[in-house]
């Protein structure tokens, strides 16, 4: 490719971060190994050690082919050949990710020395919770996360989710050690916001320091906005007088908070802009469809001097949503995220694949991918592998084996179970079954799952960070949310970053929103423009940010970055319910309890069977989805009801 003098100074031309494999080394899933189904675009390329690969990663084309040809009518129209495999288990669970591996994990605490398969058409298990790993030129090896972040808020998990956590080796309190929460502050470094030319006719870091008045006095805002913002952050009114508590609650609830900046606070119209992606991150789409209470909940400013009272009430409920509340530090991370638990789950599961036994060595220990779908496993996980068919034999009500196919590397195989847990998404199923009545295929159909990318960039060093005294940018009218120095954990032989000289992983984010639409619209849209976008531009928008931000330090955009991984979750978040969109929430009915209902021999987990995205959901719904199938063994701890955690637990 000709690059052009801009680009070549942006770094484009260097191809190390387009490299998909390690050493050279790439395994081939050809189009004509299964055995031609229509279009099956471009050669799926995996890398060997599934970790350590960069470029587009996460749900790639290659993994999502084999479904989008169904859905598209293609894949049964060329009539392809099913091989029965012979292979029989006593559970098959389709899709690995932290609710699939979780579900084989139960069913065996319930059936000791079960047969399990597990089938996923990733390079890699943990679904959404994905591991990356780069090595520096320095040869420093360093793991970052590329999807599912945190273990958010443990206070709040079932019973069942710590007695899970508890027997996989988990014992979340480690990360107060772990996460080192003075790691900026001991060295100097402080927030920033980075200001993008495209939105506010200038490029303009602005770095957090001093007093509010002192550094959005240097912000490209207007002076009523520069007023209006500090207004807002450092002395908020009450912008809902003669109403009570209760009414204010139900108020914010109703409004989002676009509409709160606008009609209540009265603030200038750039604070929407300032604010539009605040509250991306946690909701899935911006201020103009998060409510003014869940963007409370976000940490978003200007609700402080009104009394919004301190009564429980459904508004301040722990469930995450009306008001959601947090109160514990955002530190239980493991330096891969939530791959950590898919990690530790492998590691209860398949033995053989994960060396080590501690919460500490799990961490650089790397998986023999070779030991995962081993013959002689009580349980398989086969990768690279996509279910197409699930189907009782026989009357549900009374079969006594269901027949799974999945299309692999080789071609159509078809497997026998005597259970079978869905741990796939909502949307997918009605595509793997004919059983389901229309009423479960809407409410199934009812989730659409929030699109978004989540990047790490390996830079050299991060000097030019410690030239400004920041760990990181916010960005505002950016294509991304901005750029952050990972989190600082160190756990056994892992140690994160001391000096400025020593190499480091940057995350950026990106949820893709369509401003002005409903959140369930917002969603859908955005992942048909996810889809189309590719990796090159991604790449550039990345180079190009990092370059206008860092202006003026010692940062060279070719040959600071030494790898870029962009991992895409076009089918991202489990959607939310959501007020204003919808005003089911929470009393109910909720159409999760349509969606997840079990039928015959099979049972449904993933988080989108909470409505709920988060790892605790997933491992909660796993545990129901077992139960669905096998009963509540007595004793057993209890699990969520749906998402968050059971009343009773918090005295409720
Ligand atoms: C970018 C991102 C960040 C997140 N951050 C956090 C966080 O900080 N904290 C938190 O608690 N949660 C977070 N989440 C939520 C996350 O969804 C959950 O934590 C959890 O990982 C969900 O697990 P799951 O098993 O339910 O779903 P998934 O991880 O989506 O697993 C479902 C699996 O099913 C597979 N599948 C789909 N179709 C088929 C088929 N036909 N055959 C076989 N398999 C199939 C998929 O490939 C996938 O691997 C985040 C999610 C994303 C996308």
């Amino acid at each position: 490719m000709g690059w052009s003098e801009a680009d070549k100074r942006l770094g484009m031309d260097r191809g190390i971060t387009r490299r998909d494999f390690l050493d050279g080394v790439a395994m081939a899933i050809g189009a004509t190994a299964l055995g031609g189904w229509g279009a099956r675009p471009a050669m799926a390329q995996t890398a060997a050690y599934p970790p350590s690969g960069t470029g587009l990663r996460g749900q790639t084309d290659a993994a999502q082919n084999v479904m989008h040809a169904i859905r598209d009518g293609s894949f049964w129209a060329s009539n392809p050949n099913i091989t029965d495999s012979g292979e029989v288990y006593d559970l098959v669970v389709v899709g690995a990710g932290i609710s699939g591996l979780a579900a084989a994990f139960t069913y065996r605490q319930q059936k000791p020395g079960a047969k399990v398969l597990l089938i996923d058409p990733l390079e890699d298990f943990g679904g959404h919770a994905k591991r990356n790993e780069f090595t520096s030129s320095s040869g420093k090896r360093l793991i970052g996360y590329g999807g599912s972040q945190s273990m958010q808020t443990p206070s709040y998990f079932s019973p069942a989710v710590n007695a899970t956590l508890a027997a996989i080796g988990i014992e979340p309190a480690k990360f107060e050690t772990y996460y080192n929460q003075k790691w900026a502050e001991e060295r100097g470094l402080n927030g920033a916001v980075f200001f993008d030319a495209a939105k506010w006719g200038v490029d303009k870091l602005v770095v957090q320091s001093g007093e509010t008045a002192d550094w959005v006095a240097q912000t490209p805002l207007n002076d009523k906005a520069k007023a209006d913002l500090i207004a807002l952050l450092d002395a908020p009114g009450d912008y809902l007088p003669g109403m009570t508590p209760e009414e204010r609650l139900e108020k914010l609830s109703q409004i989002t908070y676009k509409e709160f900046l606008l009609d209540y606070v009265k603030a200038d119209p750039q604070l929407v802009d300032y604010f539009q992606t605040s509250t991306t991150g946690y909701f899935g789409v911006g201020i103009d469809a998060t409510t003014a209470l869940d963007a409370r909940g976000n940490w978003n400013p200007g609700f402080d001097g009104m009394d919004l009272g301190e009564s429980v009430s459904k508004y301040h409920s722990p469930s995450g949503r009306l008001g959601f509340t947090d109160p514990d530090p955002y530190i239980y991370h493991f330096p891969d995220g939530n791959a950590g638990i898919a990690r530790h789950l492998v590691r209860a599961l398949i033995p053989a694949a994960l060396p080590g036994s501690t919460m500490e060595d799990q961490v650089v220990a790397m998986v023999d991918y070779a030991a995962l779908d081993a013959p002689e496993n009580e349980v398989r996980l086969r990768l690279n592998s996509t279910a197409v068919k699930v189907a009782h034999d026989g009357d549900p009500a009374s079969a006594e084996s269901v027949t799974v196919t999945y299309a692999g590397a080789d071609g159509l195989h078809s497997v026998k179970a005597g259970h079978v847990v869905l741990a796939c998404w909502h949307r997918v199923i009605p595509y793997l079954t004919d059983e389901l009545a229309q009423a479960q295929i809407d409410a199934l159909n009812d989730q659409q799952k929030v699109p978004l990318i989540y990047t790490n960039v390996l830079l050299k060093n991060w000097t030019a960070l410690d030239e400004l005294k920041i760990d990181g940018a916010r960005a505002r009218g950016n294509f991304w949310s901005g750029f952050e120095i990972d989190f600082p954990v160190s756990m056994g032989d892992y140690q994160f970053a001391n000096t400025p000289e020593d190499p480091v992983v940057l995350h950026l984010s990106k949820v893709m929103v369509e401003p002005g639409l409903s959140s369930r619209e917002q969603a859908l849209a955005g992942k048909r423009a996810l889809m189309t976008l590719p990796f090159e531009e991604m790449e550039r928008s990345i180079r190009e940010l990092l370059t206008k931000a860092l202006a003026g330090t010692s940062f060279d955009p070719a040959t600071d970055i030494e790898a870029i991984t962009c991992n895409r979750w076009s089918h991202g978040y489990a959607y939310e319910y959501m007020r204003p969109w919808d005003q089911f929430w929470p009393d109910g009915p909720l159409p999760i309890e349509t969606a997840r209902k079990p039928w015959g021999r099979i049972s449904i987990a993933n988080a989108d069977s909470g409505a709920y995205a988060y790892a605790h959901s997933a491992i909660d719904q796993a545990v129901r989805a077992v139960r669905d199938l096998l009963g509540t063994p007595d004793g057993a701890p209890d699990f969520a009801r749906f998402p968050g955690p059971p009343l009773d637990k918090l005295g409720l």
